[in-house]
């Protein structure tokens, strides 16, 4: 049985069962495995497959000691009609390239893919498939987001038995839809909470309450409660995002735009570093992917670690029209790093270390050089956004979102190698983010987000997401705001309370 440990440590080894349910290695360090694609997958078998079949095949080969039943299990009820395409995630032309569609889920964004089935992961971990002794617990959920996350969990979470979860965002720092989207959630084990600061504080914080030995016996003793992470951190959040890669392979295959074999480049809007090192999990796996272009916002730390080899998070932090990837510690980069440096975990922990501690470090050249061989880099700033949204009008008549624009523009400042196709990923549906969107297109944007997503509309002939136009009238159900410090005895009170 392949097994998981921290990218810290190969101290202690997990199953992946055990690896989800927990979230994050007890030392700080995320979930690896050394046998990451031992079995690869067979990419001339992908062409007519459907985006569910797709998803059996590419998750037997990251989750070992899931059984073929559960996964399927899992990925029918995750990948069903709560989404509005059959596709799940479509693949269209775009001008010379390809844009792949991850946004048709519950919230319109591309967390969906990834937390409509997190849940139903968790539930095959419960009671006896990991400890008999733990027949009665419970998973309590804990994020911290930075707009995307929180309402794509909470939706996830909702009402599933066994379960609760808190979403911590930053005040003020969400888009009124994405507040709206979260605020109004509906569920018996759901707790929504603003916290004064930016996403990083909150993300610091969560990490911190996870590491906290004493809190986690309170829970356990007085309110039969585990603490688990939704957060891209949970290898469980991760791997599902790898076979939106092989689903846009097999719909390139399709529309016989490549040979099975032909190698393809992605440009992944980051954040976190989840979605693209999907991508590169989707490699390991036999995906012949040429390069992986990491777009970056005016936050753009990931753009100057992959061009210097220093990573330093003490820098102005910026709060953008691309909320979703205004973030300083790209948490999932630690994964990648534990690769590429062929599973050095002392090197990986010193590193690590030294971010939290100086808030920097720098990898060796021989490393990077080995990183930039995969991993190109971009970024926009918010002029940049805003005129991409309205370069891709213009030229196609297709309508973006903030986050997706800064992929449009580093796509647009990267030379192409001939022959290989380029797909962009597009993270978020433009209704999400109307009023920047609007603006961008050079329309006059009225007062309430819900005028905005109306006037794009009547613009572009598609329709807004019901999901996020019917906001508007839905009923606010949180509206606590905290500061960073009281977060601890908010998590202890609020498992306290669902518990009962
Ligand atoms: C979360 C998010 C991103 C960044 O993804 P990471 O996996 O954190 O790199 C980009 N765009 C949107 C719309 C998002 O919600």
């Amino acid at each position: 049985m392949e097994l998981f440990h921290s990218t810290r440590s190969t101290a202690s080894q997990v199953t992946s069962k055990q690896a989800i349910r927990k979230g994050i290695a007890s030392d700080g360090g995320l979930f690896v495995t050394d046998s990451l694609g031992d079995k690869p997958v067979d990419v001339a078998a992908l062409a007519g497959k459907s985006y569910q079949q797709i998803a059996r095949t590419v998750l037997a080969s990251l989750l070992p000691d899931y059984t073929d039943a559960e996964l399927a299990d899992c990925v029918a009820g995750a990948y069903g009609d709560q989404w509005d395409d059959a596709a799940i995630t479509p693949l269209k032309p775009l001008g010379d390239d390809f844009i792949l569609e991850l946004f048709h889920g519950p919230t319109s964004a591309f967390k969906d893919v990834a937390l409509q089935i997190l849940p139903r992961f968790m539930a095959k971990t419960t009671a006896a498939a990991t400890d008999p002794n733990a027949a009665n617990e419970r998973i309590m959920i804990l994020t911290a987001t930075s707009g995307d996350t929180g309402k794509a969990a909470l939706a996830g979470f909702a009402d599933v038995p066994g379960t609760g979860i808190t979403v911590f965002y930053p005040d003020g720092k969400v888009s009124e839809v994405q507040h709206l989207q979260m605020a109004t959630q509906k569920g018996q084990n759901v707790q929504v909470c603003a916290v004064r600061g930016n996403f990083d504080d909150a993300q610091s914080a969560v990490k911190a309450i996870f590491g906290d030995g004493e809190l986690a016996w309170d829970l356990a003793n007085n309110a039969h409660t585990v603490l688990s992470s939704a957060n891209s951190i949970n290898v469980g959040r991760l791997v599902p995002q790898v076979v939106y890669y092989f689903a846009a392979y097999a719909q390139l295959l399709e529309r016989q735009e490549i040979n099975a074999g032909d190698e393809v480049e992605f440009c992944v809007p980051t954040g976190n570093f989840g979605d693209i090192l999907a991508g590169y999990y989707a490699k390991r796996l036999g995906l012949p992917v040429a390069k992986l272009i990491v777009a970056s916002d005016k936050n753009n730390v990931l753009y100057d670690f992959l061009t210097t080899g220093t990573y330093d998070r003490n820098r102005p932090f910026f709060t953008t029209i691309s909320p979703s990837m205004d973030i300083l510690i790209s948490s999932n980069l630690e994964r990648m790093l534990y690769y590429f440096a062929d599973g050095d975990t002392k090197l990986i922990a010193s590193l690590m270390d030294s971010l939290a501690n100086n808030g920097r470090y720098d990898v060796p050249a021989d490393l990077l050089a080995k990183i930039q061989a995969v991993f190109g880099a971009g970024w926009a700033d918010e002029d940049q956004i805003r005129a991409s949204i309205k370069d891709c009008w213009d030229k196609n008549h297709y309508v973006i979102d903030p986050h997706t624009a800064c992929g449009y523009h580093t796509l647009a400042n990267t030379p192409r190698t001939p022959g290989v196709p380029r797909v962009l990923l597009s993270t978020a549906s433009p209704y999400k983010f109307p009023r920047a969107v609007l603006e961008a297109l050079g329309e006059p944007a009225p007062a309430s987000d819900f005028a905005c997503m109306d006037a794009l509309a009547t613009l572009s002939g598609t329709p807004a997401p019901e999901a996020l136009r019917g906001l508007e009238k839905a009923q606010v159900r949180f509206t606590d705001v905290i500061d960073v410090p009281d977060m601890t005895n908010y998590v202890r009170t609020t498992a306290t309370r669902l518990a009962q």
